[in-house]
């Protein structure tokens, strides 16, 4: 097993230091990261080596550091191990133990952010300064960046770099790892390890109603408001059709792969266009597991604010909703949009109009390159039995921003879980805290598919 490659002492420092980052509100909004960056600036500093803080405004830099390869030995373009520093707000009246506490309780450190993700901001940083400490002859350079703003839209934070200073991320790297991927997944007895390949793309929309305006002390029928609870209802008991691609094949089949026959039979059917949504809720009888599965099946089209009229006795001329839309691979924003004015036909005519507020593609990425195979290799050898499955979410991450560099993104970090532990309940959820076995684990299982990537890049 890889523990013993790790010095106990910086393992121990590792803790340490993600209990110091956790102590440090960087809650977005506002953000705040700059004392979070500064922190880890230091720690670099005592290597020797040189942070950078850079951002669009003085409160939230990002913080990036190169190690770089000897000219000798360089024989490729750079890595990314990439990080947020801000986390999202967390409701203290609602946590077992404070969210800026870094409390140990002995088996798991708790805050806002231990999971998403200054867990794998301490992971990258031990991975890198124990590398650098052996005198690796690394054969590219590598680059850790710390972003902000990744929680609200990554305006300040990777895609200022991408946009503003590519330089600092090596202009054109060639992989950068990141978060969504490498922890344990348990199911029926099996250890899985989804490694991220693809992220869906986003599509928020504007849906506005108009109906007639008048009193509100006479009661009508086609009011705006009326019409918009319809569309609503409509949109959210609907089940838009199939658009499984290469990347959710992947991921049904990665999961059935050490199943029986019949397993294996059904997970390229759950993605055809037709016997799919069927086949589904037969086949999965876990609702939020069906629901996440339908989610990369599928675009998906989800009400979340609401605009009327200001005044309480007036009834507006018209009301609408932002719709917060994901994309599977290969749709546009104008696809889903034909998909909801189907739904909406019958239940609001065509008083439907649709604005696009924000697009983006979904991304997706090899999973045939040295380094997705030294991850897997990583893996299997920290967790002998386990399974390696590609996988897409249906969220996104600063991926979508670094893909603009041409850059193979992967969410990879490493992290051994209990069965116990709801994971997909810790991102943004109440008592966010990680097991210190599994982070310990993780740290090796970076530090070690590094070490031998780094020097083989085979
Ligand atoms: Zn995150």
């Amino acid at each position: 097993m890889a523990d013993s490659t790790f010095p106990a002492a910086e393992l121990d420092a590792a803790t340490g230091l993600l209990q110091q980052l956790l102590r440090i509100d960087t809650t977005n909004p506002p953000g705040n990261e700059r004392a979070a960056a500064e922190h880890l600036a230091g720690v670099f500093r005592k290597e020797g080596l040189e942070p950078e803080l850079n951002g669009s405004c003085p409160d939230r830099p990002n913080l990036t550091v190169r190690w770089n390869a000897k000219p000798e030995n360089r024989s490729a373009r750079p890595l990314v191990l990439s990080t947020h520093l801000d986390v999202v707000p967390a409701d203290e009246s609602k946590w077992a133990h404070p969210p800026f506490s870094g409390h140990n309780d002995g088996t798991c450190i708790w805050g806002r952010g231990a999971i998403d993700m200054k867990g794998f901001a301490v992971m990258a940083v031990a991975a890198l300064t124990r590398l650098k400490r052996e005198n690796l002859p690394i054969n590219r350079d590598i680059i850790f960046a710390a972003v902000a703003d990744e929680e609200a839209g990554t305006r300040h934070g990777s895609q200022w770099l991408v946009d503003e200073r590519p330089d600092l991320l090596g202009d054109d790297p060639e992989y950068v790892i990141n978060e969504v991927g490498g922890f344990t997944v348990h199911q029926k007895g099996k250890r899985f390890y989804p490694i991220q390949v693809a992220e869906k793309g986003v599509a928020w929309i504007r849906l506005t109603v108009e109906g007639s305006p008048g009193h509100s002390s006479l009661p009508a029928n086609d009011s705006s408001v009326q019409k918009l609870a319809s569309a609503i209802n409509a949109i959210t008991a609907a089940r838009l059709p199939w658009h499984a691609g290469e990347e959710a094949k992947a991921f049904l089949a990665g999961f059935a792969a050490p199943e029986n026959a019949i397993a294996k039979k059904v997970a390229p059917l759950l993605a055809h266009p037709k016997i799919g949504p069927r086949l589904l809720s037969l086949a999965v009888s876990d609702p939020s597991r069906r629901a996440s599965l339908e989610a990369i099946l599928r675009n998906t089209a989800t009400p979340t604010r609401l605009r009327s009229g200001d005044a309480i006795n007036v009834l507006p001329g018209s009301a609408s909703v932002d719709i917060d839309g994901r994309l599977a691979p290969g749709q546009d924003a104008g696809d889903l949009i034909r998909e909801l004015e189907t739904v909406l036909r019958p239940v609001t005519g065509n008083a439907a109009k649709f604005e696009v507020l924000q697009e983006s593609p979904a991304v997706s990425f090899s999973k045939e390159t040295p380094l997705f195979r030294q991850m897997e290799k990583g893996l299997l050898e920290a967790d002998p039995g386990s399974h390696i499955v590609p996988s897409i979410i249906p969220g996104f991450t600063d991926s979508r921003n670094y893909a603009k560099l041409g850059a193979t993104c992967y969410g990879f970090y490493p992290l051994q879980l209990p069965e116990d532990l709801d994971f997909a309940a810790m991102f943004h959820g109440h008592d966010e805290r990680i097991p210190v076995a599994g982070f310990h684990w993780g740290i090796n299982v970076l530090t070690d598919t590094l070490r031998r990537f780094l020097v083989s890049g085979r």
